[in-house]
C-alpha cells in the first residue's frame, strides 16, 4: 500500500475519545505507514503526546504528528484553560459543546495547509461524531470525512436515535419505550437515559447542538466503529441499517498492544503511565499486591475518567465492600462537590477503613488514576464494577473479567443493558449518578457475581471467556486467518485507495 498518504484526525475533547483515537492512529500507522496527524487543543495535544511517547518495551511510538487548535474558553463564560469537562458543571458542560464549533474555522486552514504544502488533499479526516460539521469542511478541500464510533454498536445506535427521535418525549417518566432503529420489543427505560436527554425536547440548547452534528455525521463516507463485529452481530446490522453507510467495527482500540493474562512475574508490562496521567500508586505496587490474590479472587473498581461518586454513596459502597469480604482495588476520587486535586479526607470512608483494609491486605485504595489495562490483564482480577463506559467495556472483556455495572452518564446506561441482557455478562447494581445504594446491596451485588457457588456469577464468567474469545480472533493477523477486526480494517482501506485513485484519472 502506497504510504504516501496523509489522514487527519479530530476526536472530542475527552479522555476516553482521545485514547482510542490516538490507538485508531497507531493501528492505521501500523498497517500502512501513513502519515497521521490529530489535530485538537494545546492541552490535550500535550496529554496525547505524552501518552503516544509512553510504550511498552520494544514497542516503537507510532510516528504521530500534532496540530493544534485554538480554544478560547473565556469566550464563553468557561474557566480559563478549559479544554475538558473534567470538574465542570453540567450547565458548563453545555456550553463547552457549544463552544467546539469554534474549532470548525482553524481545522479548515489546517486542511487548507496541508493540501497545499502536499498539492493534494488528505486521504481523508476521521472525526468524531460529536462534529459532523467536518463533512462540510472535508469536502471543501476535496476530501472525505469519516466519522469515528469510540462507543459500540449499540449504545452508539441508543444514544443516536434517543438524541434524533427523542422517543421517551412521548411516554411519562419511569415508562419504558421502544427506540427507532431497534425491535419493538426492545424496551427501553426513562431510567436510562442520561439526565441532558431526560428534559430535551427539540428546543433545548443541548438538542439545539448535537441533533444537527449527529445528523450531519449521518452523512459521513462511513464510520468506524471500536467494536468486534462478532462480540454484538445485531447491533452492528441495526447501526449500518439506521445511519445507512457502510459501518467498519475495527475494535478494541487500546493504548498498547492487547495484553497477555499474567501474574506480574515475567510479564512485560513497564511501570509508565499509557494515560498520560499520574497513577495514584505506582503500577508495580499494584501488580505485586495483586500477585498477592488468588486467581480470579479480586473485585477492580473504577468509574472512568471523568466521573466520581457522592460522599454518601461512597460510604455506602465501603462498608458493602468490607462486609462482602473480597478482595479489592478501587480508584478512589474526592466526592461530587470536593476538588479532585484536594487532599483525601479520611471522613469520607468509615472510621478506620482504609487502615484495616491495608492491614489486612484486604484493599487497595488508589486515589485518582490507576493503570486500568494492566490491572485488568492480571490473573487475579475477577470482577470488574465499571460505570459501563464503552473503552472500560472493552478492557474488561477482552480479558475474560465479567462485570458489576452502575452506568452514570453518556451512553453507559444503554452500554449496561446490552451487557445484561444481550451478552448476560453483568450484572447492574445501580444506575445513575444520583442512582440509591446501600452496603447491602453492594454486598448482594458482589456475592452473585464472585461467589463460588454462584451459578449467575459462573455464567457471567462463562460468557465474559467467550467474549474474550471472539475479541482475540478479530485481531488476530495470522497468514490467512484474518480476524473480522483487521479485515475490516483493509476493506476500509481498500475502500479509500480506490475512491482517491478515481479522483485521480
Ligand atoms: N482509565 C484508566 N485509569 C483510571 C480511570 C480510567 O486507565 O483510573 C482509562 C480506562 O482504562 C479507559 C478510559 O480511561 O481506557 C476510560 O474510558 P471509558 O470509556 O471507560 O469511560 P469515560 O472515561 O469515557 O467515562
Amino acid at each position: 500500500m502506497s504510504s504516501n498518504q496523509h489522514i487527519v484526525m479530530l476526536p472530542v475533547m475527552a479522555h476516553g475519545h482521545l485514547i482510542p483515537f490516538l490507538a485508531l492512529a497507531r493501528r492505521i500507522y501500523e498497517t500502512t505507514g501513513f502519515t497521521i496527524t490529530i489535530a485538537n487543543t494545546p492541552l490535550n495535544i500535550q496529554h496525547l503526546r505524552s501518552t503516544s511517547n509512553s510504550s511498552l518495551p520494544g514497542d516503537e511510538p507510532p510516528r504521530i504528528q500534532f496540530a493544534e487548535l485554538p480554544f478560547c474558553s473565556v469566550d464563553h463564560g468557561l474557566p480559563p484553560n478549559t479544554e475538558n469537562t473534567e470538574n465542570l458543571s453540567l450547565e458548563q458542560i453545555g456550553r463547552f459543546f457549544c463552544a467546539t464549533l469554534d474549532l470548525k474555522s482553524p481545522f479548515r486552514q489546517l486542511l487548507s495547509d496541508i493540501t497545499a504544502t502536499e498539492g493534494k488533499p488528505p486521504l481523508c479526516v476521521i472525526s468524531d461524531f460529536f462534529f459532523g460539521w467536518a463533512n462540510e469542511v472535508a469536502h471543501s478541500v476535496g476530501t472525505v470525512n469519516l466519522t469515528f464510533s469510540t462507543s459500540g454498536a449499540y449504545g452508539m445506535l441508543a444514544d443516536l436515535s434517543v438524541w434524533l427521535n427523542l422517543p421517551h418525549r412521548r411516554v411519562a417518566d419511569s415508562y419504558d419505550f421502544s427506540v427507532p432503529g431497534f425491535p419493538d420489543e426492545y424496551r427501553f427505560h426513562t431510567t436510562q437515559l442520561h439526565q441532558f436527554i431526560r428534559k430535551a425536547d427539540g428546543t433545548d440548547s443541548w438538542s439545539k447542538f448535537l441533533q444537527p452534528q449527529l445528523s450531519l455525521s449521518m452523512k459521513s463516507l462511513g464510520w468506524l466503529c471500536n467494536t468486534v463485529e462478532e462480540i454484538e452481530p445485531l447491533s452492528v446490522e441495526w447501526l449500518r441499517n439506521y445511519i445507512k453507510v457502510p459501518v467498519w467495527p475495527i475494535g478494541p482500540l487500546f493504548p498498547t498492544r492487547l495484553l497477555k493474562r499474567s501474574s506480574s512475574t515475567g510479564s512485560s508490562l513497564s511501570s509508565a503511565s499509557h494515560s498520560g496521567k499520574q497513577p495514584g500508586i505506582s503500577l508495580e505496587k499494584c501488580l505485586k499486591w495483586l500477585d498477592l490474590q488468588s486467581p480470579g479472587s479480586v473485585l477492580y473498581i473504577s468509574f472512568g475518567s471523568q466521573n466520581t461518586i457522592t460522599a454518601s454513596q461512597m460510604m455506602e459502597l465501603a462498608t458493602g465492600l468490607e462486609e462482602a469480604g473480597k478482595p479489592f482495588i478501587w480508584v478512589i476520587r474526592a466526592p461530587i462537590g470536593f476538588d479532585r486535586r484536594g487532599e483525601f479526607k479520611a471522613e469520607w470512608l468509615p472510621d478506620g477503613f482504609e487502615q484495616r483494609m491495608s492491614n489486612t491486605k484486604r484493599g487497595l485504595l488508589v486515589k485518582n488514576w490507576a493503570s486500568q489495562l494492566e490491572i485488568l490483564c492480571h490473573k487475579s482480577t475477577g470482577v470488574f464494577l465499571s460505570h459501563c463506559g464503552w473503552n472500560s467495556v472493552m478492557e474488561s472483556l477482552s480479558q475474560g473479567v465479567p462485570i458489576i455495572g452502575w452506568p452514570m452518564a453518556a451512553e453507559q446506561a444503554y452500554n449496561s443493558k446490552m451487557l445484561v441482557e444481550e451478552m448476560g455478562v453483568s450484572v447492574e447494581l445501580t444506575r445513575g449518578i444520583e442512582g440509591h445504594i446501600s452496603a447491602k446491596q453492594v454486598k448482594e451485588s458482589i456475592d452473585l457475581a464472585m461467589d463460588k457457588n454462584s451459578s449467575k456469577g459462573l455464567r457471567m464468567k462463562k460468557n465474559a471467556v467467550e467474549m474474550e474469545k471472539q475479541i482475540r480472533e478479530a485481531i488476530s493477523n495470522e497468514g490467512e486467518k484474518k480476524g473480522s477486526s483487521i479485515r475490516a480494517m483493509d476493506d476500509l482501506f481498500k475502500t479509500l485507495i480506490c475512491r482517491s485513485l478515481k479522483s485521480i484519472n
